[in-house]
């Protein structure tokens, strides 16, 4: 699926670095998923705006829920 080589240090709450900011629809991600035992699983992005979570990467480029909300075109 979609696993590509971004690696990005995320460290929450540690204030976002200057000179980084987030993309207009505020899609973040890769964020690491745990399993149950607390071991690295999956990927996933998060829409800011609207909460939605999915290990589609996809959403970085477009969020569905968003568009499905608003219809700008
Ligand atoms: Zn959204």
């Amino acid at each position: 699926m979609a696993t590509n080589s971004l690696q990005r240090d995320e460290r929450a709450g540690s204030g976002a670095p200057d000179g980084e900011r987030p993309p207009p629809r505020s899609v973040t991600g890769p964020h690491p998923g745990y399993d149950r035992y607390g071991r690295l699983d999956h990927y996933y992005y998060r829409c800011e705006r609207c909460g939605l979570e999915s290990t589609d990467a996809a959403l970085t480029e477009r969020c569905w829920r968003c568009d499905d909300d608003e219809e700008e075109s």
